[in-house]
């Protein structure tokens, strides 16, 4: 571990930023749960640079969560376990063109028409390649071609990121489940050998 020049910055810590859902390295040190004092020598949280900045404005990431919940947010497999279902990535989500999209409804059928027969190659390539249905949901939720690489995914991972922070969205939450969904998906193929 390297401290820089930028104060407080700890590069190469290896930790990611504890601010749930947030995939940024973890390399600017916040008070923790556990403030120094009788018990020991305190805990302490590690935030991104957005994050760090946003506690440090008084915003507790952790509000209302117990003990164990805000260690099993700041565990890696954050989401993984408690993902609630009710959230369905592809449901709603109509992938093919809109007819908004086409001046010429002609086009637009063409376009729905082609839009229908690539998924469904889509569907036999993926099983060739021996994706299962959890995988091609994961794929499906990043929008990602089954024969990306690990660049890829992480970079359509980071993009999503960025698209569904709420600190990005002026705190608005409302994109919470679509972010959950996002970093499942990721955590899911990360772990694949097409990704390793
Ligand atoms: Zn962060």
């Amino acid at each position: 571990m390297t401290q820089q020049r930028f104060h407080g910055r700890m590069a190469g810590s290896g930790r990611a930023c504890d601010a749930p859902g947030c995939p940024e390295a973890g390399e600017f040190r916040a008070p923790g749960v556990h403030p120094p004092g009788f018990d020991g020598p305190g805990s302490y949280r590690w935030f991104c640079l957005d994050h760090v900045r946003a506690f440090n404005q008084g915003y507790d990431f952790f509000a209302g969560m117990s003990q164990a919940e805000i260690e099993a947010a700041q565990s890696p497999l954050a989401g993984w376990a408690t993902q609630t279902r009710a959230f369905h990535p592809t449901a709603g989500i109509d992938q093919a063109p809109r007819w908004a999209d086409f001046a010429d409804p002609l086009d637009a059928i063409a376009a729905r028409a082609r839009s229908r027969a690539d998924a469904m190659r889509q569907a036999q390539a993926a099983a060739r390649a021996g994706i299962d249905p959890a995988d091609r949901q994961a794929y499906g939720v990043l929008s990602l071609a089954f024969d990306a690489d690990r660049r890829a995914l992480r970079a359509r991972y980071s993009e999503l990121v960025r698209r569904y922070h709420p600190d990005r969205n002026g705190g608005d939450r409302s994109h919470e489940a679509a972010l959950r969904a996002v970093v499942e998906a990721y955590n899911h193929l990360r772990r694949r050998p097409a990704f390793a």
